[in-house]
Protein backbone atom coordinates (compact mmCIF):
# COMPACT_ATOMS: atom_id res chain seq x y z
CA UNK A 1 0.00 0.00 0.00
CA UNK A 2 1.51 3.31 -1.13
CA UNK A 3 2.61 4.89 2.29
CA UNK A 4 2.49 8.91 2.10
CA UNK A 5 3.48 10.52 5.40
CA UNK A 6 0.90 13.11 6.66
CA UNK A 7 2.07 15.92 8.86
CA UNK A 8 2.31 15.67 12.69
CA UNK A 9 -0.54 17.50 13.40
CA UNK A 10 -3.84 16.63 15.62
CA UNK A 11 -6.18 16.54 12.56
CA UNK A 12 -4.42 13.41 11.56
CA UNK A 13 -3.73 11.27 14.65
CA UNK A 14 -6.19 8.69 15.26
CA UNK A 15 -7.23 9.85 18.61
CA UNK A 16 -8.75 13.02 17.45
CA UNK A 17 -12.70 13.52 17.32
CA UNK A 18 -14.18 16.88 15.69
CA UNK A 19 -15.86 18.67 18.25
CA UNK A 20 -19.16 18.33 16.45
CA UNK A 21 -20.93 15.60 14.01
CA UNK A 22 -23.46 18.28 13.37
CA UNK A 23 -21.30 20.78 11.34
CA UNK A 24 -18.07 20.99 9.81
CA UNK A 25 -15.47 22.44 12.70
CA UNK A 26 -11.98 22.94 12.80
CA UNK A 27 -11.88 22.20 16.65
CA UNK A 28 -11.75 18.71 17.99
CA UNK A 29 -10.98 16.42 21.09
CA UNK A 30 -8.15 13.91 21.86
CA UNK A 31 -10.10 10.83 23.29
CA UNK A 32 -6.86 9.45 24.84
CA UNK A 33 -7.79 12.23 27.42
CA UNK A 34 -8.91 10.12 30.46
CA UNK A 35 -11.63 12.83 31.16
CA UNK A 36 -13.29 11.33 27.95
CA UNK A 37 -13.41 7.88 29.01
CA UNK A 38 -16.80 7.68 31.10
CA UNK A 39 -18.22 9.28 27.36
CA UNK A 40 -16.25 7.01 25.00
CA UNK A 41 -19.02 4.90 23.26
CA UNK A 42 -21.68 8.05 22.74
CA UNK A 43 -18.70 9.93 21.21
CA UNK A 44 -17.23 7.12 18.84
CA UNK A 45 -20.64 6.29 17.52
CA UNK A 46 -21.41 10.20 17.75
CA UNK A 47 -24.51 9.20 19.11
CA UNK A 48 -24.12 11.05 22.33
CA UNK A 49 -21.73 14.49 22.03
CA UNK A 50 -24.41 16.09 24.52
CA UNK A 51 -23.71 14.17 28.04
CA UNK A 52 -20.55 15.50 28.10
CA UNK A 53 -20.81 19.01 25.37
CA UNK A 54 -19.64 20.85 28.24
CA UNK A 55 -16.14 18.98 28.65
CA UNK A 56 -15.96 19.02 24.40
CA UNK A 57 -16.34 22.77 25.44
CA UNK A 58 -14.00 23.14 27.45
CA UNK A 59 -11.56 20.63 25.73
CA UNK A 60 -11.57 21.12 22.71
CA UNK A 61 -8.52 22.62 20.78
CA UNK A 62 -7.65 23.45 16.97
CA UNK A 63 -7.33 20.62 14.55
CA UNK A 64 -4.19 21.83 13.53
CA UNK A 65 -2.52 21.51 16.77
CA UNK A 66 1.26 20.00 16.96
CA UNK A 67 0.55 16.41 17.40
CA UNK A 68 1.79 15.27 20.74
CA UNK A 69 4.85 12.06 21.29
CA UNK A 70 1.32 9.44 21.53
CA UNK A 71 0.78 10.50 17.72
CA UNK A 72 -0.84 7.75 15.83
CA UNK A 73 -1.16 8.24 12.60
CA UNK A 74 -4.28 7.85 10.43
CA UNK A 75 -2.38 7.27 7.20
CA UNK A 76 -4.70 6.68 4.11
CA UNK A 77 -7.30 5.99 6.22
CA UNK A 78 -10.35 5.04 3.94
CA UNK A 79 -8.44 1.66 2.57
CA UNK A 80 -7.00 1.62 6.06
CA UNK A 81 -10.87 1.05 7.43
CA UNK A 82 -11.83 -1.36 4.68
CA UNK A 83 -9.43 -3.51 5.71
CA UNK A 84 -9.96 -3.41 9.42
CA UNK A 85 -13.66 -4.42 8.12
CA UNK A 86 -12.50 -7.30 6.83
CA UNK A 87 -10.00 -8.24 9.12
CA UNK A 88 -11.77 -7.58 12.67
CA UNK A 89 -14.72 -10.50 13.44
CA UNK A 90 -18.11 -8.95 14.36
CA UNK A 91 -18.95 -8.92 18.20
CA UNK A 92 -19.39 -7.12 21.50
CA UNK A 93 -15.63 -6.51 21.74
CA UNK A 94 -15.66 -4.92 18.38
CA UNK A 95 -19.18 -3.62 17.97
CA UNK A 96 -18.03 0.17 18.81
CA UNK A 97 -15.34 -0.43 16.68
CA UNK A 98 -16.98 -1.02 13.66
CA UNK A 99 -20.15 1.47 14.02
CA UNK A 100 -17.20 3.96 14.02
CA UNK A 101 -15.68 2.80 11.12
CA UNK A 102 -19.37 3.17 8.83
CA UNK A 103 -20.05 6.13 10.91
CA UNK A 104 -17.02 7.74 9.21
CA UNK A 105 -18.00 5.78 5.55
CA UNK A 106 -21.28 7.97 5.88
CA UNK A 107 -19.18 11.21 5.48
CA UNK A 108 -16.95 9.92 3.24
CA UNK A 109 -17.79 10.67 -0.45
CA UNK A 110 -19.72 7.53 -1.98
CA UNK A 111 -17.09 7.40 -4.81
CA UNK A 112 -14.22 6.41 -2.32
CA UNK A 113 -16.06 3.54 -0.87
CA UNK A 114 -18.69 2.20 -3.45
CA UNK A 115 -16.79 -0.64 -4.80
CA UNK A 116 -15.18 -1.95 -1.85
CA UNK A 117 -18.57 -1.84 -0.11
CA UNK A 118 -20.26 -3.13 -2.99
CA UNK A 119 -17.73 -6.11 -2.65
CA UNK A 120 -18.38 -6.73 0.82
CA UNK A 121 -22.17 -6.76 0.77
CA UNK A 122 -21.61 -9.92 -1.57
CA UNK A 123 -19.16 -11.31 1.03
CA UNK A 124 -20.57 -14.33 3.30
CA UNK A 125 -18.29 -13.03 5.94
CA UNK A 126 -20.23 -10.41 6.52
CA UNK A 127 -23.25 -10.26 9.17
CA UNK A 128 -26.86 -9.08 8.34
CA UNK A 129 -26.41 -6.23 10.13
CA UNK A 130 -23.01 -4.92 8.42
CA UNK A 131 -25.09 -5.57 5.30
CA UNK A 132 -27.71 -3.81 6.75
CA UNK A 133 -25.10 -0.50 6.96
CA UNK A 134 -23.48 -1.50 3.72
CA UNK A 135 -26.60 -1.54 2.24
CA UNK A 136 -27.96 1.95 4.23
CA UNK A 137 -24.72 3.76 2.72
CA UNK A 138 -25.36 2.55 -0.70
CA UNK A 139 -28.27 3.91 -0.83
CA UNK A 140 -29.53 0.32 -1.46
CA UNK A 141 -33.27 -1.20 -0.27
CA UNK A 142 -32.52 -2.83 2.74
CA UNK A 143 -34.94 -5.90 3.14
CA UNK A 144 -36.01 -6.82 6.52
S1 LIG B 1 -1.44 13.83 18.63
FE1 LIG B 1 -1.58 13.48 20.82
S2 LIG B 1 -2.89 15.14 21.58
FE2 LIG B 1 -3.15 15.03 19.37
S3 LIG B 1 -4.94 13.73 19.08
FE3 LIG B 1 -3.12 12.41 18.95
S4 LIG B 1 -2.82 11.61 20.99
FE4 LIG B 1 -4.20 13.35 21.14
Amino acid sequence: MNKEKLERVCLNCSQFLPSSMEEATEYGICLSDQDFEPYIDGLLDGSDYSSCRNLIDSKQFLAERDACEDFDEIEQITPCLIDELYKTPSNNTTRQWLTDIFRFFEYCPIGMIREPLEKMVKDKRFSYRLKKKMKSILGMNVTP
